[in-house]
């Protein structure tokens, strides 16, 4: 049983590796019965909340849907409100957040969060 976990969590962590588009558990599923035909989706959530709270995984949610995340180092997303793509961001390209302020007032900030929202590159220039 254990085992057969290790090996359902691997097929999932590799298939969300392999992908920078932030799939949804849906499109995740669809990809792992390719490889797992009898999994059922309430396993696909199961490992994928594993796998977050290893920390191998990020959830995003924008209060709708989850989407899915194997990079973990600390980056932004921009989300097109037109195709729903979630892109990557790195933080070099964007202006760095300010957090003296808080420091001064006794937080430490571990961690910053941030998606952009608007219309992506590729709608922009009418190819979607
Ligand atoms: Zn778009
Ligand atoms: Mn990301």
């Amino acid at each position: 049983m254990q085992r057969r976990n290790t090996y359902q969590r691997t097929v999932i962590y590799e298939i969300l590796r392999g992908t920078d588009s932030h799939p949804t558990a849906d499109w995740i599923y669809e990809k792992v019965k390719q490889v797992i035909p009898n999994i059922s989706l309430g396993t696909v959530y199961r490992n994928l909340r594993v796998l977050k709270e290893e920390g191998l995984i990020i959830e995003l949610n924008d209060g709708k849907q989850s989407r899915f995340d194997a990079r973990t180092d600390n980056h932004y997303h921009f989300k097109c409100t037109n195709c729903e793509r979630i892109y990557d961001i790195d933080k070099e390209n964007v202006v760095d957040v300010d957090v003296s302020a808080l420091k001064q007032s006794g937080f430490s900030v571990e961690k910053i969060d941030i998606t952009f929202s608007g219309i992506c590159n590729i709608c922009n220039v009418g190819e979607n």
